[in-house]
């Protein structure tokens, strides 16, 4: 029998390829097999050697995923069978990710695991808009919160989510964003509160600007939709000083169910 190998878990970043790490971009040369998400870009991939595995594991809007369940079992068996493996995940491993998730199945198997955390598309999405999710005396504290929980978790309280920071950084928020914004009012954030969505962060970075207020509204009139960020507080109105286009656009994957 062979000797199982490591998982090694590797944020993809945001979309642009260029945003990988170099320890990633190491370890994808070196795989066998690669499992990897929806959103993280195929050209990604183009730096794994060609006869290494490609096994696609994501979903999109409509497009069949694979189990959780299933995902771990094929890592758990690739790894018994002494494969370097890759699971290739948009953003980073920890936020939002699973990554945790797939960590325990790992533990629990006895199967070596390592993290490469990538830039998560939270941050990248502020960062391409001119956003400093952090500045003295604007923005003392971002918080990273989902729009969209787990079946068995608690619902988000959107009310104390209101007061809980100065920045709200929203995944997964751009369907349920009428429920968030009449929240955050319950819970006290003015409608005339700077915020953002952004969608393909760092891609296309198709952005929104508008207010707390507005949001659903000039959300549906862009046309804007999944994967996009949410980025709510005063601090998005630097934008309007600080933002910035990157010197080459970058081409969106072409995944055939985005
Ligand atoms: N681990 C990922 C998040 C996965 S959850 C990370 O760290 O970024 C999926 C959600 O992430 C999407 O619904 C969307 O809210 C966000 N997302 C991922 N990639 C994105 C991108 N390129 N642009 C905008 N939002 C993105």
């Amino acid at each position: 029998m062979n000797c199982p190998s490591k998982v090694y878990l590797i944020g993809a970043g945001p979309g642009d390829p260029e945003l990988l790490t170099l320890k990633a971009a190491r370890l994808l040369q070196a795989a066998d097999i690669i499992f990897h998400d929806a959103l993280a870009n195929p050209r990604i991939l183009d730096l794994a050697r060609p006869a290494a595995q490609r096994v696609d594991v994501g979903k999109r809007g409509g497009c069949v995923s694979t189990p959780q369940l299933s995902i771990q079992a094929q890592m758990i068996n690739a790894a018994r069978q002494g494969l370097q493996v890759v699971r290739l995940k948009g953003g980073d491993p920890f936020i939002f990710g699973r990554g945790g998730e797939e960590c325990m199945a790992l533990k629990a198997a006895a199967i070596a695991y390592e993290i490469v955390p990538g830039i998560t598309s939270g941050m990248a999405a502020a960062a391409y808009a001119g956003v400093p999710l952090t500045y003295r005396a604007v923005s003392q504290s971002v918080l990273l919160v989902t729009g969209h929980e787990a079946p068995e978790a608690a619902p988000v309280d959107w009310r104390r989510m209101a007061g809980a920071a100065d920045t709200l950084v929203i995944y997964m928020g751009v369907e349920r964003v009428e429920k968030i914004r009449d929240g955050l009012l319950a819970g006290g954030l003015a409608g005339s509160t700077p915020a953002l969505a952004v969608e393909w962060a760092t891609l296309r970075q198709h952005e929104v600007h508008s207010t707390l207020a507005d949001l659903p509204a000039d959300i549906a009139r862009a046309g804007l939709k999944s994967p996009a960020i949410l980025i709510i507080g005063a601090i998005v109105e630097m934008s309007a000083v600080l933002s910035w286009r990157p010197s080459a656009p970058t081409a969106l994957p072409q995944a055939a169910c985005l």
